[in-house]
């Protein structure tokens, strides 16, 4: 027995669904009572990690003991899922990219608030420590103001799995990884996007992408380029930016990186020219000893409660969602606007302005 506050029920009980039912053993207050998979062996591998294997999501949400319902399936069902459970009076977590299309996700918000239940999407990557040094950076203006940020992941293993290759489950690398990137830049960026650019590479052959770069620039001045990529044999920096008064690099997860920053001091020497190629250049040579100033990147203090102690703050009425739903509507419709301009090969502006508001 426990004496945890919260019943939760995991559906999809495959690498993210095992993920969080291990993360979830360090909760003081939500208590993991089951899971419920399509698959026979899932269920077989939920009971052999102590945990109740329902036998169907009807199952789950008949039960009265269930609080809360995480979605963690192929994306393609997230919509039929959460607003069943919120139907059945349940709140509900749920797996990024919340749905495919951002209509789905407007269907699901007004079912959370017909039933006066929380829905809230697991972007994850919001706490991801070297996001929140970046972020640190861009507030602070330890580099100036910042006008330029370059966000990245890049592999070389192609795109993983089965379902993540198909079109109808919601495959492809923009849906998957993008999502992660867009959500952080817009959390951190705090202003309207005057155009979005973008091209969708399908290098391998699958009918989804299997990466892509956009190119978003902000009606404050910065613009950014946003890549993914699954066929990269040699790897650029997780995290490239640039400020008024210096540069900061952020190389891995690892949070190897450092800040260089602009001298101005009278003793600063002009830099001398040197040999590059077959030419000479003073532009692009290295700044005088003096010139610059190289630091780490700054220490980050957790200020964000956790992931699934907001989401308990939220349910007690104690706080505000960090995750809101009308931010994940955003980043969907930002996608939506990055698929028609790969498609149409056009700059896309005034996003901000033509995207649908909901007035729930
Ligand atoms: P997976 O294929 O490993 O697991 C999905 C599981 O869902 C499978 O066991 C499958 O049998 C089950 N399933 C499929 N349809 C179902 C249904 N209708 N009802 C019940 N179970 C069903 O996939 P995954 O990698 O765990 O991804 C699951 C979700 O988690 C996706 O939305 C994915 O984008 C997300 N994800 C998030 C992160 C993150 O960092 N936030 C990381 C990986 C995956």
């Amino acid at each position: 027995m426990t004496n945890r506050n919260y019943q939760l029920v995991i559906v999809g009980y495959g690498g993210m669904g095992s993920y969080h039912a291990k993360l979830l053993k360090e909760n003081q207050s939500i208590n993991v009572v089951g899971t419920y998979d399509i698959l026979e062996e899932k269920r077989a591998a939920s009971l052999a990690d102590g945990y109740k294997a329902y036998e169907s999501l009807s199952a789950v949400l008949s039960d009265d003991a269930v609080d809360f319902v995480l979605i963690a399936t192929p994306n393609d069902v997230h919509k039929e899922i959460a607003i069943a459970a919120l139907n059945a009076k349940k709140h509900v977590i749920c797996e990024k990219p919340v749905t495919i299309y951002s209509e789905e996700l407007i269907e699901i918000m007004q079912a959370a608030k017909l039933n006066d239940r929380k829905f809230i999407v697991h972007q994850n990557r919001r706490w991801d420590e070297d996001f929140l040094t970046i972020k640190k950076v861009y507030d602070e203006q330890i580099i100036g103001n910042v006008f330029h940020i370059e966000s990245r992941v890049q592999g070389a293993n192609g795109i993983p799995g089965d379902w993540r290759h198909l079109k109808a489950y919601g495959g492809g690398m923009l849906l998957d990884w993008g999502v992660h990137l867009l959500d952080q830049l817009l959390f951190m960026v705090d202003s309207k996007i005057e155009s979005v650019y973008a091209n969708l590479s399908y290098i391998l052959g699958d009918e989804v992408d299997d990466g892509f770069q956009v190119c978003i620039t902000f009606e404050n001045g910065c613009t950014s380029l946003v890549e993914v990529g699954t066929t990269n044999f040699i790897q650029l920096p997780r995290w490239y930016v640039k400020g008024t008064s210096g540069t900061a690099v952020i190389q891995d997860w690892d949070l190897n990186g450092k800040i260089v920053t602009q001298n101005r001091g009278a003793d600063v020497e002009a830099p001398k020219p040197i040999k590059a190629g077959q030419g000479l250049t003073k532009t692009m040579a290295p700044p005088s000893e003096l010139a610059v100033s190289t630091s780490a990147l700054p220490k980050i203090e957790t200020v964000m409660e956790s992931f699934y102690d907001n989401v308990i703050s939220v349910v007690e009425g104690k706080a505000e969602p960090i995750v809101k739903n009308e931010e994940v509507l955003r980043v969907l419709q930002l996608m939506e606007t990055i698929f028609k301009s790969a498609e149409t090969n056009e700059v896309i502006k005034d996003f901000d302005n033509i995207t649908s508001k909901i007035n729930l």
